[in-house]
């Protein structure tokens, strides 16, 4: 299995696994990149896989299934009018045409009913963890992204993050300002920075990076929860409270 991005929209991906003359897509907001490559190589699509509801996430799926009628799986919590395979933790998809299994993991927190994808080694996991960072709690509450990023967190280092945004560089700039003498994000920064440059995505990236660089999961670090103490203005008794005043920073960061 071959994993391809298609950048969409401004900044998101669309990831595509193939194998032989098999695809299938990952969160298709818009239809038209999904058709050219599929077009381009000569695939058929197979099946899409949705993460959650939001827009940038399910736009294309009407065209797609108009010229190609796929099995649609995606999270049973969230009402998408699309999904023919509602799934939830711990059931497995088998993706037809790709001989490859993905396990589902409920991470709720960006939304109330979001799902993520493992298997192979590759996460595809939405707009929850993101390289640095970690998606905005637009319906679920601190706790649930805590817990939903603890469950991302213990998943193997070599596991590779498909997160659907590249937001990688303005995140580091938001770990910088938590953990300004954590020399691995200055690295991760100019390595990141190297790579935009000549217009490479920097996902997916290893889960293992994470612990070193991503603020939202170093909750038990002295030097973050000093910062998040600062910013909040008070001091804070548990992860998940550090994880909730870093979140509130990055908002208005
Ligand atoms: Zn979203």
């Amino acid at each position: 299995m071959t994993i391809i991005p298609l950048p969409a929209f401004r900044d998101n991906y669309i990831w595509l696994l193939r194998a032989g003359a098999c695809a299938v897509v990952v969160d298709p907001g818009e239809a038209a990149p999904v058709l050219r490559y599929l077009a381009d190589e000569g695939l058929t699509l197979a099946a899409i896989l949705i993460t959650h509801h939001h827009p940038d996430h399910v736009g294309g799926v009407a065209e797609l299934l108009a010229l190609a009628p796929v099995p649609v799986y995606g999270p049973a919590l969230e009402d998408i009018a699309s999904i023919d395979h509602p799934v939830g933790e711990g059931d497995v998809v088998r993706l037809p045409g790709l001989g490859v299994e993905l396990r589902v993991f409920d991470i709720p927190g960006h939304t109330a009913g979001h799902v993520g994808y493992y298997g192979e080694s590759a996460l595809f996991c939405g707009d929850t963890l993101f390289a640095a960072g970690c998606g905005r709690l637009f319906e679920g509450t601190p706790a649930q992204m805590f817990d939903s990023l603890q469950k991302l967190a213990a998943l193997p280092g070599d596991t590779r993050v498909y997160c659907t945004h590249e937001y990688t560089l303005s995140n580091l700039a938001f770990a910088a300002a938590v953990e300004p003498a954590n020399g691995a994000i200055s690295e991760r920064i100019a390595a990141s920075e190297a790579m935009r440059a000549q217009n490479q995505p920097t996902v997916p990236f290893p889960l293992s990076g994470e612990m070193l660089t991503n603020p939202f999961l170093r909750t038990h670090e002295p030097a973050v929860i000093r910062q998040a103490e600062t910013q909040a203005g008070r001091s804070l008794t548990s992860p998940v409270e550090v994880f909730a005043a870093l979140r509130e920073w990055k908002n208005r960061f």
